[in-house]
Formats: structure tokens, sequence, C-alpha cells
């Protein structure tokens, strides 16, 4: 433990060194990643629900709609952003990691997409998808009653297998298990419950990203092989609540199905990505400088923190999404005559 403040001396340097110089290597990266919501289930008004957007040549794809999510979008690129992506990855089903879908897929349609939405995630997700196209029938019939377009208003689902799914101009998107679903607390066995619970890995012109999703991450996870020597590998963690309080029973009830920054150290240490990033934290107001001491990891790591950028290239740089004015709606077609 005594290289730890040597660490924290190193990633403070990093992040110091990397702040000044993200702009200046804006055309210089292959992959962006926007934090647009780095917590969880506990309502947060600094950690918004998960939800990471990335950028890859022409496409741009939302890892988990978590709450929030719609507003930092528009924080982070105003109309032009909210109506520009067109491919979403679930994780699982947990509701912290969808409820906002229906948000950006009627938003997006509404002031001007006009490609429909295209939905991935395990078994379940077209089911869930199906629901909210219901749920949102009245509201889609009432607006196209009132001549709103109608291409871009359907939700194109797939419920993916473990493996590649994507493969098109050169970006590949892989699917692995996760340990996420309930398990017996005693006997650690799982609970029967239906479906699967996914990370992704992201390929595109020799960069990559892995997203653990939500998981306990032990010995032998798949996670660590699939992001050995990854550039960027996104880690969900959670720590436990002090005392008996019933905010701590109900957040530590999920410390079975989550990772604690010694099991995140674990898969950093056999992974060595270029960088390792905390995203989807319990409790939200962990701050920066207690996760990084609690990691025992002398790699270069980072905790995430809403509206954060990366830039992904030759080199790594952290950033701030900003958007400039674009908040004025120029979609002039998105009504038809
Ligand atoms: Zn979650």
């Amino acid at each position: 433990m005594f290289v730890k403040p040597i660490i924290l001396l190193v990633t403070s340097f990093f992040l110091a060194f990397t702040m000044q110089i993200s702009f200046s290597a804006d055309q210089e990266h292959e992959i962006k990643l926007t934090f647009l919501g780095t917590g969880a289930p506990r309502p947060s008004a600094k950690r918004y629900g998960p939800s990471i957007l990335v950028e890859a040549g022409e496409y741009k794809i939302l890892v988990d709609a978590g709450p929030g999510m719609r507003e930092r979008i528009f924080e982070a690129g105003g109309f032009e952003l909210l109506t520009d992506i067109h491919h979403v990855l679930i994780t699982h089903l947990h509701y912290d990691h969808t409820i906002e879908l229906p948000n950006l897929w009627l938003t997006g349609w509404l002031f001007g997409r006009k490609t429909n939405m295209k939905v991935y995630g395990p078994e379940g997700t077209t089911e869930l998808m199906n629901h909210f196209e219901d749920a949102y029938d009245w509201d889609l019939r009432y607006r196209y009653m009132t001549n709103v377009h109608k291409e871009g208003s359907d939700l194109i689902t797939t419920d993916v297998d473990p493996g590649v799914f994507f493969n098109e101009n050169g970006l590949k998107i892989t699917a692995f298990n996760v340990a996420h679903l309930p398990i017996n607390i005693e006997t650690e066995e799982l609970l029967g419950l239906e479906g699967a619970t996914y990370g992704y890995r992201i390929d595109y012109k020799g960069r990559s990203v892995v997203f653990s999703g939500d998981t306990r991450s032990l010995p032998g996870s798949e996670i660590i092989d699939i992001s050995k020597g990854v550039d960027v590998l996104v880690h969900e963690t959670q720590i436990p609540y002090p005392g008996a309080t019933k905010e701590a029973l109900l957040a530590n009830v999920s410390m079975s199905v989550h990772s604690t920054p010694a099991q995140v150290a674990h898969v950093f240490n056999q992974a060595r990505p270029r960088m390792g990033i905390y995203s989807h934290i319990i409790p939200p107001e962990t701050t920066r400088e207690k996760l990084l001491g609690m990691t025992d990891y002398d790699g270069i790591m980072e905790v995430a923190e809403d509206l954060m950028t990366l830039m992904i290239g030759e080199e790594i740089t952290i950033g701030e999404a900003k958007n400039e004015g674009n908040v004025i709606f120029l979609e002039a077609d998105a009504v038809d005559d």
C-alpha cells in the first residue's frame, strides 16, 4: 500500500495534463466517449443514471439509457445530437439502464430524426421495446394526425447472443456475459431469473473500449480476457454504505451483483487497459479520491464525471462536453406540410 501516494500523484498529474491538451487533440481520436450519466438508481444531481455516448466515424451509439440522459445529451450537443443517435446498446433490463430510452426515441424523432432507432440488448429487450411502443401508441397517433413526420418513429430491436453481432464500416461490437443476475448470497447460486446481462466491447480503426455493464467481476470473469490490452475499460463499482440505516440496508443488498474497488483492481491488473475508468458509481456521492485510494492498481485510471469526454487515439485525452450554442431548433422539415 505504500505506493498509493505515488499512484495518486501520477493520476492527478495525468488528469491536469490531459485537461489542458484535450481540445487541441480533437481531430486525432478514433473513438470519443461522452459520459452522460455516471451514477446508478439512487437519484443524484451530480451523477445521472448510467449512459455513455460512443462516437466512432459516422456512428453515434448510446450504451444504456439511464435517467437524465436526454437532458445530458442536450447539454452536450443540443438538438443536433438528440436527433443524430441511431443505435442504442442495452446492457440489461434494469430500469436505471432503460427508462430514458422512450424519451430519447420520441424526442429525437419529434425533433427531426427520420431514421428508425435501432436497439440491441439481451433476451427480453425486444419485449420491453414493444411495451414502450404500445405505451406511447396514443402519443404517436396523435402526432401523425397533426402532421408530424412518420419516418423514424419505429424502434427496431434485436435480442442478441454473446459474440460479435454488429460489424459494418469498420465498427465491430461484441456482447459478452457478465455476472449480474440475482444470486443466493449464502450459496452464491443463481436464483433462476431468466435472461442475461451483458458487457460490450467496441472496436473501431484499431481502437477499443470495453463497457463492463453491471457486474460482480471475479477472477476468471470473461471481462478479463475480452479486455486484455484494450484502450479504455469502463468498469462499474460499488462500495458498502456504512452503518445499518435503512438506506445502507437497501444499498448493500446489491453488493452481491456489483464489483468492489478491490475486485475491479483485479480486473485492471489482469487486463492492463491503457486507461481504466470508473463509471456507474454506487453510492453516487463517493469521491474520486476515495475510489482511487481503494483501488490497488498502478496503471492509469480515472473516475468519470457526468459530461466528461475521452478522446481515444494515439493519446487518450480527458475533456468536458461543451455545447457550442446549439440549442436552437433548426429542423424546419420536422412537420410535414
Ligand atoms: Zn445499474
